[in-house]
């Protein structure tokens, strides 16, 4: 009869165990209501950035780009590309033929930054990029062409024309002093001057979504839309020229570079927020900021994976209560990681034996929730970008008064292409 009743005391501790790992999902699973939600309140904060009278304190920035139209296949040249701000620096040729035979050849070279130069001085971060560009154009044989060159520049910034921008503030991982506030086409071409080496055109910034949503369009004249979902979260779109108040002029249309990652920073997402997404935030760089990004972009999915796992551990849940080094080690699971334990093609084994490598010795039990909390985490965060994405489509179908809308959504991002079941999920909620 004893044993009996220890069995019954280690089934019903399991059982227990069990329940409150599910009650510590179940915040992180969201309801079609307020998934509604997310959007009601994501089209709120859009009118609010449009609006002159709102613009100065709306979250959601709005900021013009002064790109009025997609291409049509008449450009034609050679440029040369940076693309500074996602997982890789890239430095880009790109040469464009127009006419009959439209055609597209594009040499690139990925370039680290370090995270000395990422949290350096902005002078030393230029330096930097100058540099890569020196090497780029040694490989290519091209140092004494003077090209153009577009600058894809993946942070907020204040345009005033295509060839300006002043950042408002930098996000992910930059914190490069003495650029915020600054035009940073402006310390580029500081930069290229101080390196006397060559000579370059800087005729274009424009923020990752921009130029996601523009290469698109070249092969899809009906993409008016870009989306990034990488290490940040982002989206831009075509707006009527009208309802961009704090631009002078109302004939045809602007892209409007959202900056949607500051979605939720005056607070209109706490009830959704759980208390993971406190702590990824408290730990990051930028305090208080991005807070929609935080919830749904590869920089940080990992991060809540962690903070859950962490608290499990605590509560005796996980890996026999024992808090490891690597589970105390900020940005472990990066979105590879991520996207490896939630393929359906790996075994138990498999995502044990990951865990293995990132330092966590696991039990099959471990995996099977640590699989579970991954997949809890990246569902969210699908969610909560498509229902943006509705208030986004939602808000062009009424700008252009329709019953219904084709539109093509221009897509780039680590998290987007890599991961196993974010895009289906993003898909599914749109919808
Ligand atoms: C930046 C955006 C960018 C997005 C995706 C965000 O952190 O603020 O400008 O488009 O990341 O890279
Ligand atoms: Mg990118």
């Amino acid at each position: 009869a004893k044993g009996a009743a220890m069995v019954t005391a280690v089934a019903y501790r399991l059982t227990e165990q069990a329940r409150q790992i599910q009650q510590t999902m179940e915040e992180f699973r969201l309801s079609k209501e307020q998934l509604l939600e997310v959007k009601k309140r994501m089209r709120v904060e859009i009118e609010r950035g449009l609006k002159k009278s709102s613009h100065e304190e709306a979250t959601v920035k709005m900021l013009p780009t002064f790109v009025r139209r997609t291409p049509d296949g008449t450009e034609n040249g050679d440029f040369l590309a940076l693309d500074l701000g996602g997982t890789n620096f890239r430095v880009l040729l790109v040469k464009i033929r127009s006419g009959k035979k439209r055609s597209v050849e594009m040499h690139n070279k990925i370039y680290a930054i370090p995270i000395e130069v990422m949290q350096g001085t902005g002078e030393e971060l230029f330096d930097h990029i100058v540099h890569c560009i020196s090497d780029f154009l040694d490989y290519m044989g091209m140092k004494s062409a003077r090209l153009p060159l577009g600058f894809t520049f993946s942070f907020p910034c204040h345009q005033t024309s295509l060839d300006a921008g002043i950042l408002v503030t930098w996000t992910k991982g930059f914190k490069a002093t003495d650029c915020e506030g600054e035009n940073v086409v402006e310390l580029l071409r500081d930069a290229i001057k101080r390196k006397e080496e060559f000579e370059l055109d800087v005729v274009a910034i424009v923020n990752d979504t921009v130029g996601t949503m523009m290469t698109c369009a070249y092969e899809e004249p009906n993409c008016e839309v870009g989306l990034i979902a990488g290490t940040g979260s982002n989206a831009c779109y075509m707006e009527e020229a009208k309802n961009i108040e704090i631009v002078e002029g109302n004939e045809g249309r602007m892209c409007v570079n959202m900056e949607w990652g500051a979605f939720g920073d005056n607070g209109c997402l706490d009830d959704i927020r759980t208390t993971y997404d406190q702590s990824v935030d408290e730990n990051s760089l930028n305090e208080g900021k991005q807070r929609f990004e935080k919830m749904c972009s590869g920089m940080y999915l990992g991060e809540i994976v962690r903070q859950i796992l962490l608290d499990l551990t605590k509560r005796g849940f996980l890996f026999r209560g024992q808090i490891s080094e690597a589970l105390k080690t900020r940005g472990i699971f990066e979105t590879k990681f991520l996207s490896q334990i939630e393929s359906d093609r790996l075994a138990l084994l498999q995502v044990r034996a990951i865990l293995q490598q990132l330092g966590l010795d696991s039990t099959c039990d471990d995996s099977i929730i640590v699989k579970e909390v991954c997949g809890t985490v990246s569902r969210r965060a699908a969610q909560i970008c498509g229902a943006g994405m509705a208030a986004v489509v939602d808000k062009i179908r009424e700008n252009r008064s329709l019953e219904h809308l084709d539109i093509t959504v221009g897509v780039d991002g680590t998290l987007y292409k890599l991961h196993p079941h974010f895009s289906r999920i993003f898909h599914q909620t749109l919808i």
